[in-house]
C-alpha cells in the first residue's frame, strides 16, 4: 500500500532520539502515513495489461471506454499505464522472463491500485506474476470466454464474455434456409483454435440444422480466397472466427481479413465480432466492445471507491446483439424477408422516402396547400357564380316589377286606349243593327261598318299584345334589333298617357341609326322609365311648353336616343346621385327607374347620362353600341345597385 513512501528516515529517528525527539518522530511518522494514504486515495493509478496490440481495434475500443468510465468516477483523475506483450503474435514464453523483469522494474517505486487485464493472456500472466510486480494490489481481468472464469484466482474480479456462436449459427439458418454446409475459418494461433472449437461445438450441437462442418484453419490468404471462390452459395454458409497468423506465419488483426474473404466468397460470412461489421460480414450475434470496456471500467472504480470488495466481483456477460447488414444481403440476393425481426439492419439502402424525407415532407405540404388553396377558390367561384346567378334573378324580377309600375302608372290612359276602340266597335255594332233593320239597306255600308270594327279590334288587340309583351315573365333575349321599332312600340304605350296629361311627344328618328344587339322590352324599359320621368317633371310646366321629345340619330360607334323635356330640370346637387338606387325625389317614387335603365344600357354595353338642357327640362342621352361593336362587347346581365344593394 505504501510502496514508494520512503519511512526509514522516521524509523531511524525513532529508535536513535531522546523523549521529545521521539514524539515528534512519531508526529512525522504518522503525517508521512496520512499523506501516503490521502494520495493514494486521491489520484487513482490503473495498469491495463492487453494480451494483444492496444493498437487493435477490438483493444483500442475497450481501453478507450474503460479509460472514460473510470475517469468519469474517480475524485481526483487517473493515471493510465498499459503494458501489452502482444501474445497473440509473439512467443509468450521466451518473452515472458524480460516482460516480467521489466514490470518489476518499472513499477518498483509506484503504487498501483488496480491492474486490468484484458482477455487470456492478461489472466494467464496476473495469474502467476501480480504478486512480484504488484504485491497487494487488486486485479480485475475483462474479456475472457465464460470457459476461462473456473482459471480465475479467487481474490480476482473479472467480467467474461459470451462468444454466442449458437445464435450466429441460427442467423445463418434463417437467411440460409437450405444451407447445410457450414465452413469455419479460423488461424492457427492458440486463440484462433480457441475460438475456431467454440463455433465448431456449437454447430455440431445444433438442433435445429444438421451442419456438415469443414474447418479451415491456418490457410494462406490466397489458398483462403481460392476456396471460397468456388462455394456454392445456395447450400453454405461461412463462419469466421479470428486470424491472428496463418500456417506461413503472417499475421493478421482479424478484422484485416474479412474484406479480402467477402470480396472473393460466394458464400455469406458471419462472425460475432464487431470489427468485421463493414468490412463484408453478413452479420451475427456480435459482441460489444464499446459496452464491455465501459462495463469493466465501472466495476473497477466500483472497487477502487470501495463499494465492492475486490475478491470475485463481478458482473453478468452482456448478451449479445444481432446485427445484419442490409447491403450484404442485398448483394448476396438474400431476401429481406428473411432477417429476423429482432435483428438490427445496418447499411439500409436509403429508400428514396429516407433519402429525401424533408423534401418529400415539404413538396407534399405544398401539394396539400395548394389543394386547399384551390377547393377554396373553387368553392368561393362556385359561391359568387351562384350569388350572381341569384343577384341577375332578383334584378330581372325588380326590373319586371319597375316594368309593372310603370304599367300601373300608364294603366289608366292604356284602358282608356283600349277603351276607345272598343266603343268604336260598339257604336259600329249598333249602326250596323239600325241598317239592318231597313229591308233597303245598303250591303256596302255594312262592309264599311265591319272593316272599321276590325280596324279598331285590331287597334285595342295591339295595345293589349304590347302590354302582354312588356310584362310577360320571359328570358332575357339579345338579338339584333332596331332600335327606331323600340321606341315605336313605347310610343304607343305612352302616347295615351301623354294624351291624358296633355303633353305633346315629339319623335325624330333617324333612319340611319344601324342596327343594334340587345334586348327588346329591356330597351323599351329603358324608353318608358325616362319618358314618364320626363312626363312627371313637366307637370308644372305651362300647357305650350309640354313637349316630350324622343330622338335617334347614328353616333360614332353605333346610336344614340335622347329623350328631352322641359320639365323643373335638375340641379347640381342631385346630378350626381340620379343613378343610384332608391333616390327620388318624388312623394311616391321608389327611386328605381333610372338605376334599373342604367343597368340595362350597361348590360348592352352603353351608357347612360343626363344633364340639365338649354332653356329649363332635362335631357337624358343614351349611347348604344351598333351590332358589330356589339360583337367585341359580350352582351350580359349586370346586377343592377338594387339587387346588389337586396343581396
Ligand atoms: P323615381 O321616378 O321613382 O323617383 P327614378 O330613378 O326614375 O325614380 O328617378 C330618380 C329621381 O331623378 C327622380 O325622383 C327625380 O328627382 C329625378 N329625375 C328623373 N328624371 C328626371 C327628369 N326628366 N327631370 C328632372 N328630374 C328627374
Amino acid at each position: 500500500m505504501f510502496e514508494g513512501i520512503s519511512l526509514a528516515p522516521s524509523l531511524a529517528c525513532l529508535r536513535h532520539g531522546g523523549p521529545l525527539r521521539r514524539r515528534l518522530c512519531l508526529f512525522a511518522l504518522v503525517l508521512s502515513l496520512w499523506s501516503a494514504t490521502v494520495d493514494a486515495g486521491a489520484r487513482w493509478r490503473v495498469v491495463i495489461l492487453p494480451g494483444a496490440d492496444p493498437t487493435q481495434p477490438a483493444v483500442a475500443i475497450q481501453i478507450r471506454a474503460l479509460r472514460s468510465a473510470l475517469t468519469a468516477a474517480a475524485p481526483d483523475g487517473v493515471e493510465f499505464y498499459t503494458d501489452s506483450l502482444d501474445e497473440l503474435r509473439f512467443d509468450t514464453n521466451d518473452l515472458t522472463p524480460q516482460f516480467l523483469a521489466l514490470l518489476k522494474k518499472k513499477y518498483e517505486d509506484k503504487h498501483i491500485d488496480i491492474v486490468i487485464g484484458i482477455a487470456d493472456f492478461a489472466l494467464d500472466f496476473t495469474r502467476r506474476y501480480h504478486n512480484d510486480i504488484w504485491p497487494n494490489t487488486p486485479v480485475l481481468i475483462t474479456s475472457i470466454d465464460e470457459s476461462r472464469i473456473a482459471r480465475m484466482p479467487p481474490e480476482f474480479a473479472y467480467i467474461a464474455w459470451h462468444f454466442d456462436a449458437h445464435s450466429t449459427l441460427a442467423l445463418a439458418e434463417a437467411l440460409q434456409p437450405h444451407a447445410s454446409k457450414l465452413v469455419i475459418v479460423s488461424g492457427n494461433t492458440a486463440f484462433d483454435e480457441f475460438t475456431a472449437r467454440v463455433a465448431e461445438q456449437a454447430a455440431r450441437s445444433r438442433q435445429s440444422r444438421e451442419w456438415t462442418v469443414s474447418l479451415w484453419s491456418g490457410l494462406t490468404l490466397d489458398e483462403l480466397k481460392t476456396r471460397l471462390g468456388s462455394l456454392d452459395p445456395a447450400d453454405t454458409a461461412v463462419l469466421y472466427t479470428t486470424m491472428y497468423r496463418d500456417r506461413e506465419g503472417r499475421t493478421f488483426f482479424p478484422f484485416e481479413v474479412v474484406a479480402p474473404m467477402a470480396r472473393a466468397s460466394r458464400a455469406p460470412i458471419y462472425g460475432w465480432f464487431p470489427t468485421y461489421l463493414d468490412q463484408g460480414l453478413l452479420g451475427g450475434a456480435v459482441i460489444s466492445y464499446e459496452r464491455n470496456g465501459r462495463r469493466a471500467g465501472e466495476l473497477a472504480a466500483s472497487i477502487l471507491l470501495r463499494k465492492v470488495s475486490s475478491n470475485g466481483a463481478t458482473l453478468p456477460a452482456e448478451p449479445s446483439r444481432c446485427i445484419v447488414d442490409r447491403a450484404q444481403a442485398d448483394r448476396l440476393g438474400i431476401r429481406s424477408a428473411l432477417i429476423p425481426d429482432e435483428c438490427e439492419q445496418i447499411n439500409v439502402p436509403a429508400s428514396l422516402w429516407n433519402q429525401y424525407r424533408g423534401t418529400v415532407l415539404f413538396a407534399l405540404a405544398v401539394v396539400a396547400l395548394q389543394a386547399v388553396t384551390i377547393t377554396g377558390l373553387l368553392w368561393q367561384r362556385r359561391k359568387r357564380r351562384l350569388a350572381e346567378e341569384s343577384a341577375t334573378l332578383r334584378a330581372n324580377e325588380l326590373a319586371r316589377a319597375a316594368r309593372i309600375s310603370s304599367a300601373g302608372e300608364l294603366s289608366a290612359s292604356i284602358a282608356h286606349e283600349v277603351g276607345q276602340p272598343l266603343g268604336a266597335i260598339l257604336s259600329n255594332a249598333d249602326a250596323a243593327g239600325l241598317i239592318l233593320e231597313n229591308p233597303e239597306h245598303e250591303v256596302s255600308e255594312l262592309h264599311q261598318i265591319l272593316a272599321d270594327v276590325r280596324r279598331d279590334a285590331v287597334r285595342a288587340n295591339q295595345v293589349v299584345q304590347r302590354l302582354r309583351a312588356l310584362l310577360k315573365k320571359q328570358p332575357v333575349e339579345f338579338v339584333s334589333l332596331d332600335l327606331n321599332a323600340t321606341v315605336d312600340d313605347a310610343l304607343a304605350l305612352l302616347a295615351p298617357e301623354a294624351r291624358r296629361r296633355r303633353i305633346a311627344i315629339e319623335s325624330t328618328l333617324s333612319a340611319a341609326c344601324p342596327l343594334i344587339i340587345g334586348d327588346r322590352v329591356q330597351l323599351q324599359q329603358v324608353i318608358l322609365n325616362l319618358s314618364v320621368n320626363a312626363m312627371d317633371a313637366m307637370q308644372e310646366t305651362e300647357a305650350a311648353k309640354r313637349v316630350l321629345t324622343i330622338s335617334t340619330r347614328p353616333s360614332e360607334h353605333g346610336v344614340e336616343l335622347m329623350v328631352l323635356d322641359r320639365g323643373h330640370g335638375i340641379s347640381d346637387a342631385i346630378r350626381s346621385k340620379l343613378f343610384d338606387s332608391f333616390f327620388t325625389t318624388k312623394t311616391h317614387g321608389m327611386g328605381l327607374g333610372l338605376s334599373i335603365a342604367r343597368t340595362i344600357v350597361e348590360s348592352h354595353g352603353g351608357r347612360i347620362g343626363a344633364e340639365p338642357r338649354e332653356g329649363g327640362g332635362c335631357a337624358f342621352t343614351v349611347w348604344l353600341p351598333c351590332e358589330e361593336k356589339s360583337r367585341l362587347f359580350a352582351p350580359h346581365q349586370h346586377v343592377s345597385d338594387a339587387a346588389r344593394d337586396q343581396a
